[in-house]
């Protein structure tokens, strides 16, 4: 089985469990919590791949969704929303909050 073919099945794996701990989350995390199909076996040591600087391929096996190690997963983007664009938009212009010293014991 070609790699390719294994990380997009290693993406829908995720992403279906992912859906069920969603639809957990709809329901206020009740007992009783979701139980996850277990990861087929030849996903489970899937290695990042990525080609790093000595440009041999990258054997972190720790992967994300999308199955590239957290060294080699690709920049942010940046915000999507309409409100986020907002948000970073302000960045150093706002003053910092206060904050919450409400751990200490006085
Ligand atoms: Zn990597």
């Amino acid at each position: 089985m070609s790699s390719l073919e294994q990380r997009k099945r290693l993406k829908a794996y995720y992403q279906r469990t992912n859906a069920l701990f969603a639809e957990w989350r709809e329901r206020g995390y009740r007992y009783p919590p979701p139980r996850s199909e277990p990861m087929p076996g030849d996903l489970r040591r899937l290695q990042c791949g990525a080609k790093t600087k000595a440009g041999t391929a990258c054997k972190q096996i720790a992967i994300y969704i999308n199955s590239r190690c957290k060294w080699h997963g690709g920049c942010s983007t940046g915000p999507k929303t309409e409100a986020g664009k907002q948000r970073s938009a302000m960045n150093g212009f706002c003053r910092k909050k206060a904050k919450s010293y409400r751990w200490i014991k006085l």
